[in-house]
């Protein structure tokens, strides 16, 4: 193992450029993946392997986009037609941070990308069967929340959206835009919204009231009220993760566990599970463990 490796599994994530010492961080998608398959997890976070975006994950990315600049407008402006009047602007913009999705549609692909565009209307129709924004006021949206436990570990992400009642009561919403079952993906829907309870109770000192799914496709809600006793639990699991990671990492062994989120992986080519050949084990080795906000991996590889 070379030193930055060795000096990675310690916790400490090394920096070339500069004489900064950062604590080691980990995201929910990055968390949930190790829990979900540990060879996943070292495909993406370790040997970064690309993952060419779905048109699911695609219409994820657009229909969050388009939602967190609804909430730009007026109150009395946040119609279900000012959404649709969003879709094709947030689309261009999209296309052109994010190549890859651009990619999904080649030239002459029109009508799938009017197709396309039109499943992401009805995506946000089913928003607003659940919610009505005119009546909302959030305290944040695509907000980077992170707190240290453990004196050593940053755990961080993104919250879509965050509303603060004026009794001070916090609630965690999250949209859910995939088009799997949602049933296979519930468990880890749930524990990405602990990891923010946990972060905004860690740092704001309050336990959120309440965590809230907001299923687009289904049009229906989810909610869930955690309790202090349970983030605590919550807390002591995400270090024993992070401990197993940093194990797994030291001993270079992610093995895979098959289940039934295999049918949405990127890498059953190489998969001993479907008998692919894992590549070897990284030499230069630096640990994705936090997200980049790119692209929207629920309802896909993530609830
Ligand atoms: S195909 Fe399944 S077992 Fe193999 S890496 Fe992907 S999630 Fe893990």
């Amino acid at each position: 193992m070379t030193e930055a490796a060795a000096a990675t599994v310690a916790g400490i994530v090394p920096d070339e450029t500069a004489e900064v010492r950062r604590l080691p961080s980990l995201s929910p998608s990055r968390a949930a993946d190790f829990k979900t398959c540990p060879l996943l997890f070292r495909f993406r976070s370790i040997d970064r392997l690309p993952e060419q975006p779905s048109a699911d994950q695609a219409r994820g990315t657009l229909v969050h986009a388009v939602l967190e600049k609804l909430f730009d407008h007026a109150s009395a402006e946040r119609t279900e037609a000012t959404a649709a009047a969003l879709i094709a602007p947030q689309w261009e913009r999209l296309a052109v941070e994010q190549p890859e999705l651009a990619g999904l549609f080649a030239d002459g692909e029109s009508d799938q990308l009017a197709g396309f565009l039109a499943s992401a209307r009805e995506l946000l129709g089913g928003y607003f069967s659940v919610e009505d924004p005119r009546r909302l006021d959030p305290a944040e949206r695509e907000a980077l929340i992170e707190a240290t436990i453990d004196d050593q570990l940053l755990i961080r992400g993104y919250v879509d959206r965050l509303d603060i009642s004026p009794a001070g009561d916090l609630r965690v919403v999250d949209y859910k835009t995939g088009g799997a079952p949602r049933e296979a993906f519930e468990a880890r829907a749930l524990f990405q919204l602990k990891f923010y309870a946990l972060v905004l109770w860690r740092t704001r000192g309050v336990v959120p009231r309440v965590l809230r799914l907001l299923y687009l496709k289904d049009a229906q809600v989810c909610d869930y009220s955690p309790d202090a006793e349970e983030l605590v639990s919550f807390e002591r699991t995400l270090i024993a993760l992070w401990r197993a990671i940093e194990a797994a990492t030291a001993a270079q062994d992610f093995r895979p566990k098959p289940s039934k989120l295999c049918a949405w992986c990127s890498h059953q080519v190489r998969c001993p599970a479907f008998g692919g050949e894992v590549p070897p084990f990284p030499q230069q080795l630096t640990v994705a463990t936090a997200d980049s906000r790119q692209l929207r991996l629920d309802g896909v590889q993530q609830p």
